[in-house]
């Protein structure tokens, strides 16, 4: 594959940059990867796994890049973006990673300088896992990137970004902000705030005791756990700008969690059969698309006892 930006800075070197640096050395996409994070923790690391060229300030990463990259909570894309914006070369281009496009957009927007193209986006593609550790060269293949044009952005930058993305092994999408917020809110925000009660929920029943919730996971309660692990800051953050859309959610999800629980108390079985004979339906479309596998219990290899 041939470079598609000379320089490309990360400011944040986490999960998702990492895995950024990552899939851009594996496709040649670029000639030069600088980057940038807050604590010289992360930095170390990220000098000691060779990621990238890594800067003692968000300033000195984005000086000459062709294209910058916010890969930091969405709560703290705004100072970011301040913090950078006397650095930035004419003509580039600044994108971000962020899982929520309307509060990123209003907050970082307003700072981008004139002369500086703003194409935000979204990579659907992600684990449990935080920190420059946790980045690996495949994450992104065969997962969509959603690239969310703002209001005036130059065609040649976001087609450019495009590029980017499907040569880190990504598929790419165009939404306006709101949509992308709302299939979020479907796709990803709301099963998290579900997982994250679940398990929520496991914790306070002292019925069943602490070893009997672990002992017995694999009976569905592990998958739930898997997402509730996911990062914190991340998650709050993700809440507290996707209110609108994921409070939606969650009110039609609550009517149908009625609506099974009355089926429940009613011995409504023909509702119960119905209801879950559409879900399959759903998880087969999923696998069928390439964006799971069919394998017993998700691929997970069997541990056995000696
Ligand atoms: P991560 O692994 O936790 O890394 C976050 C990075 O941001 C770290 O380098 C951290 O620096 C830096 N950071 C945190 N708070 C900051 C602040 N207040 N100011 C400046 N830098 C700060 O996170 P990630 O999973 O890569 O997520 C990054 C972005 O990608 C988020 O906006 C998230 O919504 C989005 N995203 C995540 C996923 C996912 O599944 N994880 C998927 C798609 C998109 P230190 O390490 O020095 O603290």
């Amino acid at each position: 594959m041939s470079v598609i930006y000379d320089k490309v800075a990360l400011i944040g070197l986490g999960l998702i940059a990492s895995s950024m640096a990552l899939a851009m050395k594996r496709g040649g996409l670029t000639g030069q990867i600088t980057g940038y994070a807050r604590s010289r923790e992360t930095r170390d690391i990220a000098r000691e796994l060779d990621l990238c060229e890594v800067c003692e300030t968000a300033q000195e990463a984005v000086r000459d890049a062709d294209l910058v990259v916010l890969c930091v909570p969405v709560g703290a894309m705004e100072q970011v973006m301040q913090d950078i914006a006397p650095a930035l070369k004419p003509g580039c281009t600044v994108s971000d990673v962020g899982s929520v496009k309307k509060a990123v957009i209003d907050a970082v927007g307003p700072h981008v300088p004139a002369g500086v193209h703003f194409v935000p986006a979204h990579p659907l593609a992600g684990t449990e896992h935080s920190g420059p550790r946790a980045g690996f060269a495949t994450l992104f293949d065969n997962r969509w990137c959603i690239i969310v044009p703002t209001e005036g952005s130059d065609r040649a930058a976001v087609e450019t970004l495009e590029a980017l993305w499907r040569g880190m092994g990504a598929n790419t999408d165009e939404m306006d902000a709101e949509h992308h917020d709302l299939v979020l809110a479907v796709t990803s925000h709301t099963p998290h705030l579900i997982a994250y009660t679940m398990v929520g929920v496991a914790d306070d029943l002292r019925r069943v005791t602490d070893s009997e919730v672990i002992k017995y996971s694999a009976a569905g309660f592990r998958d739930f756990t898997r997402i509730a692990a996911s990062d914190p800051t991340m998650w709050r953050d993700v809440f507290l700008t996707n209110k609108e859309a994921t409070l939606e959610i969650l009110g039609r999800f609550t009517e149908e969690l009625f609506a099974l629980q009355r089926a429940i108390r009613t011995g409504d079985g023909d509702h119960l059969h119905a209801y879950f004979t559409r879900t399959r339906a759903i998880r087969r479309g999923i696998i069928d698309a390439g964006q799971d596998t069919d394998a017993p219990d998700f691929g997970r290899t069997p541990v056995h006892k000696t």
